[in-house]
C-alpha cells in the first residue's frame, strides 16, 4: 500500500491550515497586545490550583450535573485525543510513527473509548440543543456545526483504524480497542478487497485531517475561540478579593488633565477583559441567573460581553485598533458604549450572579462598572437621582442628604463610647450611614449594641464623627469622590489608633475590607453575621428558650458571593433555640440579589418588575414565619417586598442581630465606665 501522497496532500493541508490559523490568531494577538496593561501573571500557585479545580476539573460546569457532565467528559477526551491527532498529522510524513509506541496497547485502549464517550456525549448535547432546548440556549446553527465536526472526528478515526488494519490483515492490532476491533471485523467480513479498504481507510484519513484543520480555522472565528481561550482565562483570572472593584491610579491627576476615564473604547480595555471577550461560550448561565434580566430589565449580562466582543472584532476588521480613536460628537456616545444599552449599565445590582455562575471566569461587573465611571466622571451623564445621591455623599457624607451632624443622634443617651472616650477599645464599631439614619436599620445597630454589650466585646463608635464609606459613590462610578472619602475615613481611623473594625452592613464590611487596602488602609474587618456565631461558639452569648421559628436566610451578595460568607449567619440563626432554618434551591451561591446593590438603592425602579417582589415570592416557596437577612439594604428591599405582596402578617423580616438579641439570657448591667455625648 502507498502512503506517498500523504506527505503532498498532508503537507499541503496543513501549511494552509496552520496558515490560516496563524494569520488569524495573530490577528486576535494583535488585538489583546493593543489592550491596557494588567498584571495577572502573580500568585502562581493560586493560578495553577485555580486552573486545575475550574479549567481542568471543570468544576463550575457541575452545577448542573448533566450538562456539566457531557462538558466534561468531551473536555477531557479532547485532552487524551490530542495524542492521536498529532499522531495522525505525523503520520502524513511518517506513516508508521507512534505516538505512545511504548504503551500502545493501554493507549488504543484509552483512545477507543476515549472517542465513544465523546460520541455520546455530542449526541447528549445534540439531543440538548434540539430537543431539550433549555431556556439559556438559544438556536445556533454555528454549535451544530461544530458539534457535527467534533462527532465527525470520533466517525472517521474508527473507520481509518478498522479499514486501515482490516486492508493490512493486522486486526489482532486492534485487540484493545473495543469499538475500532468492531470496526475492523466488519470490513474484514465485508469482502472489499485490501485496496478498496484500503481507499477507505485513507479517505477517512484525510476527512479526518480537514476537519480538524477546519475546526481549528473556525475555533477563533465563532463563539468556540473558549476551546482556545478558556483554560488561559481561568489561569489568568481575578485572585483579589471578589468584592473589590479595580482601584484607578492618579485619578486627580487624569481629571485635572482631563483624560477620559473608564471604558468607553476598545483601548480603554484591559488586555484580561479582551480576552474575557474572547472566551464566552454564549452559554447563558449569567443571563439566567441575573436579577435585573429575570425582571425585564433591559440588562443581559451575556448580551454585554457579546456586544463588546462584537464591537471589538468590528473594529479590529476595520483595521482601527491601535489608530488613533475620533473622539465622538456632543451627546453622541463612543461606539464601545454605543453598543450598549445605557439603561443596561444602570441596571445592574453588581451582585456577581453573573461571574459566579460563568464557567469560564469571564468578569462582567468590572466591565459594567468601567463604563459607569466614564459615563459619570468623563461626560457627567446620569439621571437626576444620580446626581443628587452623588451630592449628597459629597455635601452630608450620606446618601440620603440627612444633616451630617446627626449621625450620631441614634445613640444619644445610650452610654455608647466614641472612640475618643474610649480609644483603647478592642473594636470600632463602624454603624453606617443606613445603620445610623434609616429608623428600621437602627433598630440592628441597638440590637448589635445589646449583643455586644452583653458579650462583652470592647467598642466603641465615631458617633457624629463618622463618614460614609463611599460604597455607594464608587459603584455609581464615581470613583475619585470614594477615593476621598476613604483616605479621609483611613487616616481619621490610622490616627485613632483603629486595628479592628465591627460592621453589620455588607456593603461598608465589603469596602472597609477588601478595596480600602487599596489606598494603604488595613483593618481587620469583621460583619456582625460572623462575630456573632463566633461569641456563640466561644460562650459569649447566652441565649434563652422562646418559640419555635421557621426562618429562611437570604443571603446578601456582598457577604455572599462576594466574600463567601454563607455558613455562619446559618451557625449563628441555628444556634438560636427553637429556629429551624430552611433553604430554597436560590439560596447562597446561586442567592439572588434584592435589587439594593450597586448603587440600585438609590435610583427608582422603573423597569420591569420588581426585583425585591421576585426575591419576596422564593424566599416564600418554603412558607417561612421569619426571613432572616444580615444587611440594611437587604432588610429595606425585603421588607418592602413582604408590603407589597400583602405578607405581612404571615411573615416577619428580621435582621440576625434582632433574632439574636430578642433571646439575650438577661445579664446584671455591667456599670459603664464612660458617659458618652455621641
Ligand atoms: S452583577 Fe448581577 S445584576 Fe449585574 S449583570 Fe451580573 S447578575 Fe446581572
Ligand atoms: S459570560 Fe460566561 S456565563 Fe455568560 S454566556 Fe458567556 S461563558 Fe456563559
Amino acid at each position: 500500500m502507498s502512503y506517498d501522497y500523504r506527505v503532498i496532500v498532508g503537507g499541503l493541508m496543513l501549511l494552509i491550515g496552520l496558515g490560516l490559523f496563524t494569520r488569524t490568531i495573530l490577528g486576535r494577538l494583535r488585538v489583546l497586545q493593543a489592550a491596557k496593561p494588567e498584571t495577572r501573571w502573580d500568585l502562581v500557585g493560586a493560578r495553577v490550583k485555580k486552573l486545575l479545580t475550574v479549567g481542568v476539573g471543570q468544576s463550575k460546569m457541575f452545577k448542573e450535573p448533566a450538562s456539566g457532565l457531557l462538558h466534561a467528559f468531551t473536555f477531557w477526551g479532547f485532552c487524551i485525543l490530542g495524542i492521536r491527532t498529532t499522531q495522525l498529522f505525523v503520520q502524513a510524513f511518517a506513516p508508521g510513527f507512534e505516538v505512545c509506541a511504548a504503551f500502545q496497547e493501554p493507549y488504543d485502549f484509552l483512545k477507543d473509548i476515549t472517542e465513544f464517550v465523546v460520541l455520546v456525549a455530542i449526541l447528549g448535547f445534540v439531543w440538548r440543543r434540539l430537543v431539550v432546548k433549555p431556556a439559556r440556549i438559544a438556536y445556533s446553527g454555528e454549535a451544530l456545526l461544530i458539534l457535527s465536526f467534533i462527532g465527525g472526528l470520533m466517525v472517521t478515526d474508527f473507520l481509518y483504524d478498522g479499514a486501515h488494519f482490516a486492508s493490512l490483515n493486522q486486526l489482532d492490532r486492534l485487540a484493545m480497542a473495543p469499538i475500532g476491533g468492531m470496526v475492523g471485523k466488519a470490513f474484514a467480513g465485508s469482502g472489499l478487497s485490501p485496496t478498496a479498504l484500503h481507499c477507505i481507510a485513507e479517505t477517512n484519513y484525510l476527512i479526518h485531517l480537514a476537519i480538524v484543520l477546519t475546526f481549528l480555522n473556525l475555533l477563533p472565528l465563532s463563539k468556540h475561540f473558549h476551546v482556545i481561550t478558556s483554560l488561559p482565562n481561568v489561569f489568568l483570572s481575578k485572585l483579589e478579593p471578589k468584592g473589590a472593584l479595580s482601584f484607578v491610579p492618579d485619578i486627580e491627576k487624569a481629571l485635572e488633565e482631563e483624560k477620559p476615564l473608564g471604558l468607553s473604547k476598545v483601548e480603554d480595555l484591559s488586555w484580561k477583559q479582551v480576552l474575557d471577550l474572547f472566551t464566552c461560550t454564549e452559554c447563558g448561565r449569567c443571563e439566567v441567573n441575573c436579577p435585573a434580566w429575570n425582571t425585564d430589565k433591559p440588562l443581559n449580562p451575556k448580551m454585554i460581553i457579546l456586544d463588546l466582543r462584537d464591537h471589538v472584532y468590528a473594529e479590529q476588521k476595520a483595521g482601527r485598533i491601535g489608530a488613533p480613536v475620533a473622539v465622538s460628537g456632543e451627546g453622541e456616545l463612543p461606539a464601545l458604549i454605543g453598543q450598549v444599552n445605557v439603561d443596561a449599565i444602570w441596571s445592574c445590582t453588581t451582585c456577581r450572579s453573573c461571574s459566579e455562575q460563568c464557567p469560564v471566569m469571564i468578569e462582567h461587573v468590572d466591565k459594567i462598572l468601567d463604563i459607569r465611571r466614564h459615563l459619570v466622571m468623563t461626560r457627567n451623564e446620569y439621571s437626576k437621582e444620580i446626581g443628587l445621591t452623588l451630592k449628597n455623599i459629597e455635601n452630608k457624607s450620606n446618601p440620603w442628604g440627612m444633616a451630617s451632624g446627626k449621625r450620631g443622634d441614634w445613640a444619644k443617651g445610650l452610654d455608647i463610647p466614641t472612640l475618643e472616650d474610649k480609644p483603647d477599645a478592642e473594636y470600632l464599631y463602624y454603624v453606617g450611614c443606613a445603620g445610623s439614619f434609616d429608623d428600621r436599620a437602627k433598630e440592628i445597630t441597638l440590637a448589635t449594641i445589646k449583643i455586644l454589650r452583653h458579650a462583652g466585646v470592647s467598642f466603641a463608635i465615631l458617633g457624629k464623627k463618622e463618614k460614609c464609606t463611599g460604597d455607594s459613590a464608587r459603584r455609581i462610578g464615581n470613583e475619585y469622590l470614594f477615593q476621598e472619602m476613604a483616605k479621609s475615613n483611613i487616616e481619621q481611623w490610622q490616627e485613632g489608633g483603629v486595628k479592628k473594625i465591627i460592621t453589620t452592613c455588607p456593603h461598608c464590611f465589603n469596602t472597609i475590607a477588601n478595596e480600602y487596602p487599596q489606598l494603604g488602609g488595613n483593618f481587620e474587618v469583621v460583619h456582625h453575621s460572623v462575630l456573632f456565631p463566633r461569641l456563640i461558639a466561644e460562650g459569649k452569648i447566652q441565649l434563652k428558650d422562646g418559640e419555635a421559628q421557621r426562618i429562611i436566610f437570604h443571603d446578601s451578595c456582598y457577604m455572599g458571593r462576594h466574600n463567601d460568607v454563607y455558613d455562619e449567619p446559618r451557625a449563628a440563626l441555628r444556634a438560636i433555640p427553637g429556629a429551624e432554618i430552611v433553604e430554597i434551591e436560590r439560596s447562597q451561591k446561586l442567592g439572588m440579589c434584592c435589587g439594593a446593590g450597586g448603587s440600585r438603592m438609590f435610583m427608582e425602579e422603573k423597569i420591569g418588575t420588581r426585583i425585591n417582589d421576585l426575591r419576596v415570592e422564593q424566599l416564600m416557596e418554603q412558607k417561612p414565619q421569619v426571613i432572616a437577612s444580615s444587611c440594611p439594604f437587604c432588610m429595606t428591599m425585603l421588607s418592602d417586598g413582604v408590603g407589597a405582596k400583602d405578607l405581612r402578617d404571615s411573615v416577619k423580616t428580621k435582621d440576625i442581630a434582632e433574632l439574636i438579641a430578642d433571646r439575650l439570657v438577661e445579664k446584671p448591667a455591667a456599670p459603664q465606665a464612660v458617659q458618652a455625648d455621641a
